[in-house]
């Protein structure tokens, strides 16, 4: 069954990264979210970030004006019948996620493939939410999505061959690498990432080095482009501590326990550049 169409369900930061390299690479689109103000704000991103391809020369001219026109936006879920595949970005919430699902399932003609961009719930619960667990996958994508080479494939527990073999032709035509991997508590890319940035804040709670000195002996030392507690103020201190939660609990071992600076500056309302202030102070 060829895709011709994918449905992104969420005009957010990773729904309107989606829908574009989806639209560039010649799918039709069409984008969905609950307001028209989140729409227009999600569209605006992706002229934006097409204008600034565009003027670089990394995309043929006509490229954005074409990319633009093969985006069709709607408040409607019901619209997302004309879809083959289904990407859910929407907030990282297990009930309105499986709500999303059950819907689509009743929406989407039987060949439709299911798949969401979370970071950290479990494709196998969330695929229980439809009839079709073995068409559901998880795709994630790494931030800012037209700038990452990543997606995560993440294979839920009924997972059929067939599904896995048409989300690799999807990512790759979308100028991605997939790489696979089983369904487990924080996949492989935030099993491996998440202990890292927490032990940076551990460092930091118990006065072995400032911010700036980890995060300079992570880049200059590891060769790592960005230190980890910059990178925890990017990703948003409120996420990091969800995910960490989601280590915990679904792999039981206290190796994975949220460093309780974590935890206090998230109670504090320090989330990091989306805040304003996190490990660093972004108000100017
Ligand atoms: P975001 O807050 O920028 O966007 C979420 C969008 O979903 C918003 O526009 C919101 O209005 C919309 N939405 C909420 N409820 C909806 C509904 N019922 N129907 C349709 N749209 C709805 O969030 P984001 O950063 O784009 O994250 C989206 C998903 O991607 C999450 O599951 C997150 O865990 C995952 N993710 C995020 C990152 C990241 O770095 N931000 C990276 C990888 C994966």
């Amino acid at each position: 069954m060829e895709i011709k169409t994918i449905g992104v369900i969420g005009a957010g930061q990773m729904g309107a990264g989606i829908a574009q390299i989806a639209a560039v690479a010649g799918y039709n689109v069409i984008l969905n979210d609950i307001k028209q103000e989140f729409i227009d704000r999600g569209m605006g991103g992706i002229e934006k970030s097409l204008g600034k391809f565009e003027e670089k020369g990394r995309i043929e001219p006509g490229t954005k004006d074409a990319a633009l026109a093969r985006i069709k936006t709607t408040l409607e879920l019901a619209d997302m019948k004309d879809a083959d595949l289904v990407v859910e970005a929407v907030i990282e919430n297990l009930e309105l996620k499986n709500k999303i699902f059950s819907q689509l399932d009743e929406i989407c003609p039987a060949h439709t493939i299911l798949s969401s961009n979370t970071s950290s719930i479990s494709i196998t619960k969330l695929a229980a939410a439809t009839k079709r667990p073995e068409k559901f996958i998880g795709m994630h994508f790494m931030n800012p999505v037209p700038l990452m080479k990543l997606v995560e494939v993440i294979r839920g527990i009924l997972t059929d061959d067939e599904t896995s073999k048409a989300i690799f032709e999807v990512s790759e035509k979308v100028g991605k690498v997939p790489v696979e991997c089983n369904d487990y508590p924080g996949f492989i890319s935030n099993r491996l990432l998440m202990p890292m940035l927490n032990e940076a804040m551990f460092c930091v709670m118990e006065g072995v080095g400032e911010p700036e000195n980890i995060d300079q002996i992570m880049k200059l030392g590891m060769n790592h482009p960005m230190g980890p507690l910059a990178l925890a103020d990017l990703i948003g201190l409120d996420t990091c501590l969800h995910i960490m939660n989601v280590l915990q609990d679904g792999l039981g071992d206290s190796k994975y326990r949220p460093c309780p600076l974590l935890i206090k500056m998230v109670d504090a309302g320090l989330l990091g550049r989306k805040s304003g202030r996190g490990f660093y102070d972004y108000s100017g």
